[in-house]
């Protein structure tokens, strides 16, 4: 187990859930989903020390599920950090904190759903609900 999967298993552990926008909610971290445009999926900002996650309106639901996570990620590794925004052009970054972000969100989205015995990466992946696209953050 790596320091990731120990910090989101006490997270969902703390938390009762794994789903971002509870945790987030829980957290105190005010979520505002506005039109960000064609390319932005969301970004994290603390103003004041107050935490917020912004989240393009306009994505669907596995989009949005993993956007927060990501955003969460921030606050929760990376404080104090001027993250950049969470871009679909970016999304493959080099950036180490955008990929330890990255990696979270997965993770977090996985919760604590296991691999069965023999299956392979991509149908775990997909029972939960993860699509293709995405598993080269895994
Ligand atoms: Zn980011």
């Amino acid at each position: 187990m790596d320091k990731t999967d120990l910090v989101i298993s006490q997270l969902i552990k703390t938390h009762g859930t794994n789903n971002p926008l509870r945790i987030a909610a829980q957290k105190n971290i005010t979520v505002l989903f506005e039109d960000l445009g064609k390319n932005t999926y969301g970004y994290y900002a603390c103003m004041n020390r107050i935490p917020s996650i912004h989240i393009n309106n306009r994505l669907d639901e596995f989009e949005t599920r993993f956007a927060l996570a990501h955003e969460l990620a921030h606050h929760i590794l990376h404080p104090g950090v001027n993250t950049p925004f969470l871009r679909k052009n970016t999304l493959f970054t080099v950036d180490k904190i955008e990929r330890e972000a990255n990696q979270f969100a997965i993770k977090l989205i996985i919760g604590n759903t296991q691999p069965e015995n023999g299956e392979t990466k991509n149908c775990f992946l997909l029972r939960c609900g993860i699509p293709e696209e995405f598993h080269f953050f895994y």
